[in-house]
């Protein structure tokens, strides 16, 4: 395939399966180094560093759980060290919550902000001096529509996404004119693991009927979205959400 990313290193958190595991693939296949990041499923991560290798591209995986800052950090750190440097780093890990808000305890609150938002406050802390140093970087936060419309029932996962949006507006003002680009991705809803209970459910036609596409989205088709936000193709784009979600927002 191409060489949009030919030289630099991309670490993709939760590359393990999903969409972080269709972004790794494609960044190795356009000349990236890739760091696949998982905290659970070694499985997963060893079959996307066999894609990543298998499209010529040198990768290694590396385990944290970024509920917590300081493997979250660390990872950054690691794969700076392996690697010599980071040029793009893709906040993608997440988990989701569904359930109505007066059932929504303190502990899951935290929990999913620490992963969802939080993490990206300490993995973009570690990887931004480097970045400034060489000059140039990109940093892709993966958001989400309901982070943009805020549905019932979802409220951390909302606020936390919609949290990320807002941290990739003022890292890009901060650190355009340092050389770094941040931007988000908001998908809509994108068929993988996350959402394979949902897809045939009541809510899951419901949130199909709000997409003018008339299908769901898929990983690989989100990634192409990430992809374009790391090279150089977007190079004026800073501070931007990208909707790859089949018409289900329209900002
Ligand atoms: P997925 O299939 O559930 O994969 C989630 C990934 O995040 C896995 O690699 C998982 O690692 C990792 N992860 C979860 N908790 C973690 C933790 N505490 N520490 C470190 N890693 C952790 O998810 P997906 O559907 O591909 O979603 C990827 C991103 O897109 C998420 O941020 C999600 O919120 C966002 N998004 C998804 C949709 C959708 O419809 N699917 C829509 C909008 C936005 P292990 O498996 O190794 O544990």
């Amino acid at each position: 395939m191409g060489g949009a990313l030919a030289g630099r290193v991309v670490l993709v958190t939760g590359s393990s399966r999903g969409i972080g595991a269709e972004v790794a693939a494609k960044a190795a296949a356009e000349g990236a180094a890739v760091a696949v990041h998982y905290h659970r499923s070694l499985e997963g991560a060893q079959a996307t560093l066999a894609r990543v290798r298998a499209a010529r591209a040198e990768g290694e995986a590396f385990a944290a759980d970024l509920g917590d800052g300081t493997q979250a950090s660390g990872l950054v750190e690691r794969v700076i060290e392996r690697f010599g440097r980071v040029d793009g780093l893709v906040n993608n890990a997440g988990q989701t919550q569904v359930g109505p808000f007066l059932a929504l305890g303190p502990e899951e609150w935290d929990a999913v902000l620490r992963t969802d938002l939080t993490a990206a406050y300490h993995t973009c802390r570690a990887a931004l001096p480097s970045m400034v140093e060489q000059g140039s970087g990109s940093i892709v936060n993966i958001a989400s529509r309901l982070g943009q419309v805020g549905i019932a029932e979802t409220a951390a996962y909302s606020a936390a996404k919609a949290g990320l949006i807002g941290l990739t507006r003022s890292l890009a003002r901060e650190f355009g004119p340092l050389g770094v680009r941040v931007n988000a991705v908001a998908p809509g809803f994108t068929v993988t693991e996350m959402t394979a209970d949902l897809a045939d459910t009541e809510e899951g036609r419901r949130r199909l009927r709000d997409m003018p596409l008339g299908r769901f989205g898929r990983a690989d088709e989100v990634a192409d979205a990430v992809i374009f936000l790391l090279s150089d193709a977007s190079a004026l784009f800073l501070g931007q959400t990208l909707n790859p979600n089949a018409g289900g927002y329209m900002p």
